[in-house]
């Protein structure tokens, strides 16, 4: 019989990994703590309309706002793949929901706080607690924490981090960056289309959130200029379907008389450059003997993404990868998590974890793939998220949800203005539907 060992754990973040990973490790037993330092759950999807004192949030001084939503953003993804495998995102009636396959955010953000409720997860969060530093201490980890500027250490079995990864920056380096006149902003900081009225826009990027910002704006501005590394010669030029929108090849050089020179030759002055550039891992309060770094955008050593092999299951971390459906990963990895600190679940030596990472670096190197993308899991997340259904012995991934991922994802290339609104998978719809019946009745 295995011996199950409940853990006092310390979870940093109350956003919807945080939340997930409180579930888990409370149904193996362990005892939760969730710090957050906002007032609320559900991290990202709390839409915050105020930014930030420095419109790039590159300023390490500046009044940190932790959300990047934009008032119009919709999801990315159709409700049924974004939800968590235990409860499912199905649309619910009431004033202020949103029954649409690809709501808005503040439908995910209602269904974080039913999820919160159901599971009732907020009696173990502490609110307005931030915490500063996560230091090891005679086999175990050191939290402080401050609330109302008071300072808390404690000592906890194990640190679960759930704090995100869309709220630091990353600016695109541009020679000349420096004497250009014009106004700059991160999409960290974007919210509405107003303050671009008339303005001549050039928006650097070409990730979900570049593609949905052009199109806001585009509706107030004079002209959008998208600067894009993935242009091909044929894709260049007038946008299909608008009368102010351009894509041109990413930026040159940038000029103290405003003008701003793109690769392809073309040079445009503009009023504003906005980076949709995407953002940095960062974890000011790690304080662990850089047993763990951020090198070049990849954290590591960590065991599938998650343990560093000389701190496990110490220290843990849900949610570093992207182009993925965070949810149900994040869940699974919260699973995995929770099966191993309660020793239910059983890691490989810390040698034989090492030696995985490196093999796992060799793979990227070998194809070609960038130290940045280490966490982009993106075409092998369901091959990820089965081998931790393995580990915990739980079932696979549903195979209406791996298809309608990919369905989602070439409607989205086809139909890149109304993917959210029509769509062609209404069989898989039907699917879902039915493993959702029959997982709550
Ligand atoms: P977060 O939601 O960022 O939560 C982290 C929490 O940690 C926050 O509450 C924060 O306050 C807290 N925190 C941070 N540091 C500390 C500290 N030191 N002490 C205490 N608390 C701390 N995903 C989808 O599935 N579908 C989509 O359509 C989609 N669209 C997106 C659009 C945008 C613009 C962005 C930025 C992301 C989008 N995502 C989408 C991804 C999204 O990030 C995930 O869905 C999910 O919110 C990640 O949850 P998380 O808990 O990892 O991080």
């Amino acid at each position: 019989m295995t011996t199950v060992l409940p853990k006092r754990v310390a979870v940093i973040g109350a956003g919807a990994a945080g939340l997930v990973a409180a579930r888990e490790l409370r149904r193996e037993g362990h005892e939760v703590v969730v710090f957050e330092r906002g007032n609320k759950v559900g991290g990202t999807w709390v839409y915050d309309p105020t930014t930030e004192s420095d419109p790039l949030g590159i300023d390490p001084a500046r009044t940190v706002v932790h959300s990047s939503l934009y008032a119009s953003l919709r999801t990315n993804l159709p409700r049924e793949v974004m939800g968590f495998r235990e409860y499912p995102f199905v649309a619910k009636n009431g004033a202020h929901r949103d029954p649409r396959r690809f709501p808005g955010h503040g439908e995910v953000l209602e269904y974080l706080n039913d999820y919160t409720t159901k599971f009732g997860l907020g009696e173990l969060v502490r609110f307005g607690a931030e915490v500063r530093r996560v230091g090891l201490e005679g086999g175990k980890c050191k939290v402080r924490s401050t609330a109302c500027g008071e300072p808390l250490d404690e000592v906890y079995d194990a640190v679960v981090v759930c704090n995100g990864h869309y709220t630091e920056p990353r600016i695109a380096e541009i020679p000349g960056l420096e004497t250009w006149p014009g106004r700059q902003i991160h999409s960290h900081n974007y919210r509405v289309p107003e303050p671009f009225r008339d303005q001549v826009v050039i928006l650097i990027g070409s990730s979900a959130s570049a593609v949905d910002i052009c199109r806001d704006i585009a509706g107030v501005a004079k002209e959008v200029h998208i600067a894009s590394r993935s242009v091909t010669e044929g894709t260049m030029g007038k946008l299909p379907g608008h009368d102010n929108m351009w894509l041109h090849s990413m930026i040159e050089s940038a000029h103290g008389d405003g003008n701003v020179v793109f690769r392809d030759g073309s040079a445009i002055c503009a009023d504003v450059i906005l980076h949709c550039t995407g953002y940095k891992y960062h974890f000011a309060f790690l304080d662990v003997n850089d047993i763990v770094t951020v090198d070049d955008n990849r954290v590591g050593p960590l065991y599938k993404q998650v343990f560093p092999p000389l701190l496990a299951p110490l220290l843990s971390f849900v949610g570093l990868p992207w182009k993925v459906g965070p949810f149900p990963l994040c869940e699974l990895q919260s699973k995995w998590i929770a099966g191993v600190l309660s020793g239910r679940v059983s890691l490989p030596s810390s040698d034989e974890m090492m030696a995985d990472i490196e093999a796992f670096y060799r793979t990227l190197d070998a194809s070609g793939i960038p130290k940045h993308y280490t966490h982009n899991v993106g075409d092998s997340q369901f091959e990820y998220n089965d081998w931790l259904a393995t580990e915990c012995g739980c079932p696979l991934s549903e195979e209406w949800r791996k298809q309608m991922y990919s369905e989602t994802n070439k409607n989205r290339k086809v139909r890149p203005e109304t993917y959210r609104d029509e769509w062609d998978d209404e069989l898989l719809v039907a699917q879902a539907h039915e493993d959702f019946f029959n997982c709550s009745s």
